[in-house]
């Protein structure tokens, strides 16, 4: 597991594009999970994303009780830790990981120092140990990231523009679910990837991502159409 900080410049390694950050801003890339792997020295990277983003915020809500609050340490560690029971951002993030597996996690965080506000966005992802579902996560996460990175989804979409026939426009996508899912499926077919049968089955986002992908429909009509007249749904 690899952490890193960008400042000025950004690398999202997956999805290979360099960005440039405005003032104040940072991008963590907090490296791969791999929990349920059993290990000696039990590391971040052996914790469940819901564990280990909670803990990212939880670092947060005390690092701002410091340096914002002037609460002395200890106060602010304790302040930290009923954060963790109560804040509405955990409580989401807990109550996500109850229902369904989290793979990856994007968090945007902020704190106003007397050298000017910052704005940190932290992302943690799970590692399976099989490249394309690792590049498939960690790609959704950077486009996650990107939306919070002033112009980077216009250079992400200008890219693309120079690399295949079809252009994306993400602000065309259903959610944003669909669109990280989209940028995971151009990482992939530029790294020469595909998933297996058995990855992610079921995931009716990647479903629509892939119409998009392959055909620029963003509305899902070949879907809707099928419904209606499968002739029909030949046409798009
Ligand atoms: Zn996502």
């Amino acid at each position: 597991m690899q952490r890193r900080t960008y400042q000025g410049q950004a690398h999202l390694e997956a999805t290979d594009i360099e960005l440039p950050l405005p003032k104040g801003f940072f991008v963590h890339d907090e490296g791969a999970s791999r929990p349920g792997i059993t290990h000696p020295n039990e590391g971040p990277e052996f914790q469940s994303v819901d564990y280990r983003a909670a803990n990212i915020y939880r670092n947060h809500v005390v690092r701002r009780a410091i340096e914002e609050g002037g609460m002395p340490r200890e106060d602010a560690e304790s302040f930290g830790d009923k954060a963790m029971y109560t804040s509405p951002f955990i409580q989401n993030i807990m109550a996500l990981s109850g229902g369904l597996h989290v793979y990856g996690c994007t968090i945007r965080l902020k704190i106003n120092l007397p050298t000017g506000p910052e704005t940190h966005i932290h992302m943690v992802y799970e590692s399976k140990g099989r490249s394309a579902i690792d590049t498939y996560i960690r790609a959704h996460e950077e486009y996650h990231a990107m939306v919070l990175i002033p112009g980077a989804v216009t250079s992400l979409e200008a890219r693309i523009c120079s690399e295949r026939e079809n252009p994306i426009d993400f602000s065309q996508t259903p959610n944003e679910e669909v669109a990280a899912d989209l940028n995971a499926l151009d990482v992939l077919r530029r790294r020469g990837l595909s998933l297996s049968e058995s990855d992610l089955v079921g995931r009716k986002e990647l479903d629509r991502a892939r119409f998009i992908y392959e055909i620029a429909d963003y509305r899902n009509l070949t879907y809707l159409l099928s419904k209606v007249s499968p002739r029909l749904a030949d046409w798009f």
